[in-house]
């Protein structure tokens, strides 16, 4: 058996099981999964063409192949594209897909030039494994582990690498291919490296579904569905450990409790479901006004709580203030809300729960001053509120 045949049975192997392996992903739902997965099938229906090209007609073993390959390939570059909520492809390329193909066609069947083919299809192999690594690296999630990211953008650029010196090799004249499966050392070369970068690329599409699904569960574990704000146990969590940085640095933090008034008046007055939107409303206004490094948590209910790291208990005491304000400047449609709020500031190596508890003593003379208004408590806690700003 030719070592060319070889290579390529041992491509299909990969293909297949890079299609079974991407398949197993399918119920997962992650953008451009189905169509990596589509994509390798049809590679490894491709490659039984080309080994049966011998047995079944030319324009079933060439012909067909050929376009089967463009369309694979393609559909990897769209499917990464999709993964990242990008558009598809552009005019151009589907043009660029069909350009290439009528190219193949005229060099296999009208003037049959094997060097000149492999040039061209190698050329465009390189631009769509360049366009995926390319991809790859500029939409990359940057708060996301990179590893996964770089493997498969690497293993890309090698793939593209290759491409342009098997185009130049061809297309230049270094080597001359006098049959498809020629197996000269060059083209074997060529076609084992190629051939390893198909798992290779699989392997990474692979990780970054995964690493698509662990985000996934994470946010889950850590986000409040409705109001997108941590859910309580994460701001503890990430609250106290950005208080023992900023302590460790000497530098001031402050916090906020934040809770809606009346809001069992508002849920009987408007119902349920305007409740929710007011509790999002005011979430998604919180969200939009935070600093970079604030956290905001969902405490229960309609309770929230708001940590400012690098600030003053007078500057927490404005922002929230402010915050009361742009609610007011842009209410939630036909259910106006308000908030009532009691701010503190971490004391020298002082506790979350301590500056807590002390916060929602200054929330609850915020209530009892008759709401919309923000409180701000002693930070020493001998005495409940120094400043109050009153709706
Ligand atoms: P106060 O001004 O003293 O805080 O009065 P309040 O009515 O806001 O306080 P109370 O604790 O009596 O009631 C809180 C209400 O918040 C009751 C509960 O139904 C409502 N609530 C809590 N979570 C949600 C939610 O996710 N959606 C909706 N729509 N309402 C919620
Ligand atoms: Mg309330
Ligand atoms: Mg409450």
């Amino acid at each position: 058996m030719p070592s060319t045949v070889a290579l390529l049975s041992i491509a299909l192997m990969s293909c297949v099981m890079s299609a079974a392996v991407l398949g197993s992903l399918l119920r997962a739902d992650v953008r451009g999964v189905a169509r990596w997965c589509t994509a390798y099938g049809i590679f490894s229906v491709g490659i039984v063409l080309i080994l049966a090209s011998s047995r079944v007609s030319p324009w079933l073993g060439v012909a067909f192949s050929h376009g089967l390959f463009l369309v694979a390939s393609f559909a990897i570059l769209q499917g990464a594209r999709e993964f990242f909520g990008r558009p598809k492809a552009m005019v151009s390329e589907y043009a660029a897909v069909i350009g290439v193909y009528a190219v193949l066609l005229y060099f296999s069947y009208v003037k049959p030039n094997l060097d000149a083919s492999v040039a061209v299809s190698s050329g465009y192999f390189a631009y769509v494994r360049g366009a995926v690594g390319w991809t790859v690296l500029r939409h990359r999630p940057r708060q996301r582990p990179a590893y996964s990211y770089y493997f498969l953008a690497i293993a890309s650029f090698v793939g593209t690498a290759l491409h342009i010196a098997r185009s130049a090799a061809y297309g230049l004249g270094f080597d001359h291919q006098a049959a498809f499966l020629d197996p000269s050392p060059l083209n074997i070369a060529f076609l084992g490296l190629g051939i390893l970068s198909f798992p290779f690329m699989s392997i990474g599409m692979v990780m970054l579904a995964h690493d698509r699904l662990a985000e996934r569960m994470e946010r889950l574990a850590t986000v409040d569905e409705l109001t997108g704000a941590l859910i309580r146990r994460a701001f503890m969590e990430r609250a106290a450990a950005a208080v023992t940085t900023a302590q460790a640095h000497g530098a001031p933090v402050a916090l906020a409790i934040l809770d809606l008034d009346n809001f069992k008046a508002v849920n009987d007055h408007y119902g349920h479901a305007a409740g929710d939107c007011a509790l999002e409303h005011f979430a998604s206004t919180v969200l939009q006004t935070l600093r970079p490094g604030d956290l905001f948590g969902r405490l229960g209910g309609e309770e929230f709580a708001i940590l400012f790291p690098a600030t003053r208990e007078a500057e927490a005491l404005q922002l929230t203030n402010g915050l009361r304000m742009a609610i007011a400047a842009r209410p939630c449609g036909q259910t106006p809300y308000t908030f009532s709020a009691g701010v503190d500031e971490f004391g020298p190596g002082e506790k979350l729960a301590r500056v807590l508890a002390r916060a929602d003593a200054a929330l609850y003379t915020a209530k009892a001053l008759g709401r919309d208004c923000v409180v701000m408590a002693s930070s020493h806690g001998e005495s409940d509120e120094q400043l109050a700003q009153p709706g």
